[in-house]
């Protein structure tokens, strides 16, 4: 039996009289993908909050068993630093020995970046960098937000790939925060679908072969979820 990561038990929640998430129920096992999908405004970032121990939740649970977990927020703002740092400077801000930081530099594939300045890189090369900031102290569970926004697709390509390299060969267990559907469904091993309440988790195959999609996004949406 794998061990459990996270689990979410009947958790609601609201902010005031709202209720943003309904009753949802989810476990996350070692080694697993999770795509967390779902459109904007739709709890994905309230749930992540709960997982995290930011915000409680109104009833239910949410168990977290570990406390080794990265986190890569959204890329954007990130450029608004004018502030001249090089990528090895941004890793070892959080800290670890240099030795740590070649290893994460490597597997990250961004070692030979590593004297450049951060604002100087491709906006994929800089992601590589946060992933490899996040990777430090060997995290058991890597929690991306919206990783992908305003990066391109050969960027974002090869992104999934270390993703997957990371989740198969390093055995990390990675959720995939996001909005965009179509994408990610195809990258990860399940899919956990909120809007408000839990609307499918499972294989992403099966996902993409209901009408649920549109139920979600409406008619449209696979096609506008792409753009930006
Ligand atoms: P997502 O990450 O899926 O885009 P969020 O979890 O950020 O969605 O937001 C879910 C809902 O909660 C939205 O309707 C949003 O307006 C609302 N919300 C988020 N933060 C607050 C807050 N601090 N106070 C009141 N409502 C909030």
């Amino acid at each position: 039996m794998k061990k459990e990561i996270i689990k979410i038990t009947d958790l609601s929640f609201s902010y005031k009289s709202e209720v943003i998430l309904h009753e949802v129920s989810l476990t996350v096992k070692e080694g697993d993908f999770l795509g967390l999908i779902g459109p904007n405004g739709s709890g994905k970032t309230t749930l992540l909050k709960i997982i995290l121990g930011l915000l409680q939740p109104t009833s239910g649970r949410a168990e977290l068993m570990t406390k080794k977990i990265g986190y890569v927020a959204q890329k954007a703002g990130f450029n608004a630093i004018g502030f001249p740092i090089t990528v090895e400077e941004v890793i070892s801000m959080a800290g670890g020995s240099q030795e740590e930081i070649e290893r994460v530099l490597e597997l990250t594939n961004i070692a030979s970046k590593k004297k450049r300045l951060l604002n100087e890189l491709s906006g994929g090369q800089q992601q590589r960098v946060f992933i490899a900031r996040a990777l430090l102290h060997n995290p058991e569970l890597l929690i991306l937000d919206e990783p992908t926004v305003g990066i391109d697709s050969q960027s974002q390509n090869n992104f999934y790939k270390l993703l997957k390299k990371l989740n198969q060969e390093n055995g990390l267990t990675l959720i995939l925060v996001s909005h965009e559907l179509d994408v990610v469904a195809k990258e990860v091993s399940s899919v956990a679908c909120i809007n408000k309440n839990l609307i499918y988790h499972g294989q992403p195959q099966e996902l993409l072969e209901t009408d649920l999609i549109e139920k979600l996004y409406g008619k449209n949406q696979r096609l506008i979820a792409h753009h930006h």
